[in-house]
């Protein structure tokens, strides 16, 4: 065991509460801790009947529940005021913690004040310790929004959750665990369509193996019903391509327009050049990236510019990243969720 003082020290004399004693031993997780006791009173009734609980001072208060270092996180958040902002992930981490622990033991100001300083560094949009946080702190910050009703920062998290996961940054497994719609007390629409996108990233981790008719389940960490999914995405997504392939989306004609058969001629043909062919790198059941591919393709393609309207390109342009925004918001349906 090892022993550490508590980085509450020196109280102003009005903390002294909790019989006559301002220090006693905690033991947490196995460790111990030598904790001014009287700043926790103050501030925790749950505290206050632990250590009412705990009469004899000889004895250490056993605390159940956290880490030694999640307590030392709580111990740290009654030390500072204001709330510094995180900087990096551990900080994230360790002010999730307060947050948390604080919420436990009923530690209201302090848990408010965590609470507000999460929800500003999410708000903020920029922050490198949120964008680039783990799989699990995006986890306990989305269930903070969640709980106070913040639909925009909700949004922000989950948007974030969905290309991080396709940036290959997130755990894709992890997510199929915790986006379980039932694991959650909210709408389950945003929650199937994440959990969508991570199978979609599941699958184009195996999609090398599927095109070539390898076996995905062995040493594999999905389970059988988890397989099952992947394989109706990736043979609904190569059935959904073919379809897109061979037939372009239709456009408006501008008023302008004075071949409108012309017009869409040319522009069935540079479609198909670029989507029946394999003259784009990513693989075939990987819709989203095809489209985006394409439509930075279209956009610059001087056959077109020269060829059609300009209004008539603008509109079949954005015919095309329809489309793509079709796919990603039914993603889901392909992966049988
Ligand atoms: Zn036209």
């Amino acid at each position: 065991m090892t022993i550490t003082q508590s980085p509450v020290t020196n109280p102003p004399p009005t903390h002294r509460r909790c019989g006559s004693l301002k220090y006693r031993m905690f033991e947490v997780d196995s460790v111990l801790r030598r904790v001014n006791v009287a700043v926790l009173c103050e501030n925790s009734t749950a505290f206050r009947r632990l250590v009412m609980e705990n009469a004899d001072p000889n004895m250490p208060i056993v605390l159940h529940g956290p880490t030694a270092r999640q307590f030392d996180h709580l111990l740290w958040g009654l030390s500072v005021d204001p709330m510094p902002q995180p900087p990096n992930e551990e900080d994230v981490e360790r002010l999730l913690d307060v947050e948390e622990l604080s919420r436990r033991y009923s530690i209201h100001c302090l848990q408010i004040r965590a609470e507000t300083t999460v929800l500003a560094v999410i708000a903020e949009g920029t922050n490198t310790a949120v964008l680039s946080c783990r799989t699990n702190s995006l986890v306990r910050m989305l269930s903070i929004t969640m709980r106070v009703h913040n639909k925009t920062l909700f949004a922000f998290l989950m948007q974030m959750w969905t290309w991080r996961l396709h940036s290959k940054e997130l755990d894709y497994i992890l997510t199929i665990r915790v986006a379980q719609p039932s694991h959650w007390d909210h709408d389950p629409q945003p929650f199937l369509k994440l959990l969508g996108h991570a199978f979609y990233a599941a699958m184009m981790d195996l999609e090398p193996k599927l095109s070539s008719g390898q076996r995905i389940d062995l040493d594999c960490q999905l389970t059988s019903s988890e397989i099952v999914h992947v394989l109706c995405g990736y043979h609904s997504l190569r059935c959904w391509w073919d379809q897109i392939a061979s037939k372009p989306p239709a456009y408006m004609h501008c008023a302008r327009c004075m071949y409108p058969e012309r017009c869409s001629y040319v522009w069935r043909i540079r479609f198909r050049w670029l989507a029946e062919k394999d003259r784009i790198s990513f693989p075939k059941v990987d819709g989203i990236r095809r489209l985006q591919e394409i439509h930075r393709f279209l956009a610059g393609d001087l056959f077109l510019i020269k060829n059609m309207p300009e209004t008539c390109r603008h509109n079949a342009l954005q015919e095309l990243l329809k489309r793509r925004e079709h796919l990603l918001k039914t993603v889901h349906h392909h992966f049988d969720l």
